[in-house]
């Protein structure tokens, strides 16, 4: 796949135009740069696959991923349960912008496993954690917390930049959303900056809307680049 540029499209007919419009937050569909075009359809099919997820979005870094997840679910006066080993950034815009939105933060062990249960309030709003946690690497019981989450109503997002879907496809432990950072194991040649949001078909279109909303998008020379990393992804973890 070439690097792939460009900014509007053109529609043979009007009603080639409205079908498009009506379906732009619908991965594959060629409506105006900033929804995608055919690469970064294809980066997110391969993405999809690896998690085994229903959708995929990308977002122009990880800490993107992270923050519009967070904002596609949180509400002012709702309650966030964040782990305490969180990524710095992702603690900093939860102590930051989301407390100044009204959203309360509370942080918890991530060894907690089931005790997660009694953190979980009528107003939680999702329940994030990382496995394993970035700088102290302490891996979380992911299926406990995801089912105590997921029991409650509440969704779960996992932010999995360390494992990759090599080691670890949070989706099929019962988290609902997955996040990365691709700057990292994913692109794997410290040359591109890029995020990704993975999740269930429940959470799909509500991510892609916030994403697409807040005028997030990827470059077409990161996609590229993403692209050729992806291929080496299974030899390059095997090797660490
Ligand atoms: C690097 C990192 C991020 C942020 O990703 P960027 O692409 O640098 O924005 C998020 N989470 C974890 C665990 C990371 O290591």
């Amino acid at each position: 796949m070439p690097i792939e540029l460009g900014s509007t499209m053109v529609f043979d007919t009007l009603a080639a135009f409205e079908a498009a419009r009506d379906a732009r937050y619908d991965s594959g569909t060629m409506y105006y740069g900033r929804y995608g075009n055919a690469a970064t359809f294809q980066l997110e099919q391969m993405l999809a696959k690896l998690e085994q997820a229903d959708g995929v979005t990308l977002t122009s870094s990880g800490v993107a991923a992270i923050t519009l997840t967070l904002m596609s679910f949180a509400r002012p006066g709702s309650h966030l349960l964040v782990a305490d080993h969180v990524y710095g950034n992702t603690r900093a815009f939860c102590d930051g912008l989301l407390t100044r939105m009204g959203v309360e933060i509370e942080y918890f062990d991530p060894m907690a496993g089931a005790d997660v249960v009694a953190l979980i309030r009528e107003t939680t709003c999702a329940v994030m954690f990382e496995a394993p946690g970035s700088g102290t690497f302490e891996m979380p019981d992911i299926p406990t917390i995801a089912q105590a989450a997921q029991a409650a109503g509440v969704p779960s997002v996992l932010d999995s930049t360390w494992a990759t879907p090599i080691f670890c496809q949070p989706l099929t432990l019962g988290a609902d959303v997955v996040v990365a950072s691709m700057s990292k194991y994913l692109s794997g040649h410290s040359d591109g900056m890029m995020g990704m949001i993975a999740s269930t078909a429940e959470h799909a279109q509500t991510i892609r809307k916030t994403v697409m909303g807040v005028g997030d998008k990827t470059g077409g020379q990161e996609v590229f680049l993403a692209l050729r990393g992806l291929r080496t992804l299974k030899m390059r973890m095997e090797h660490f």
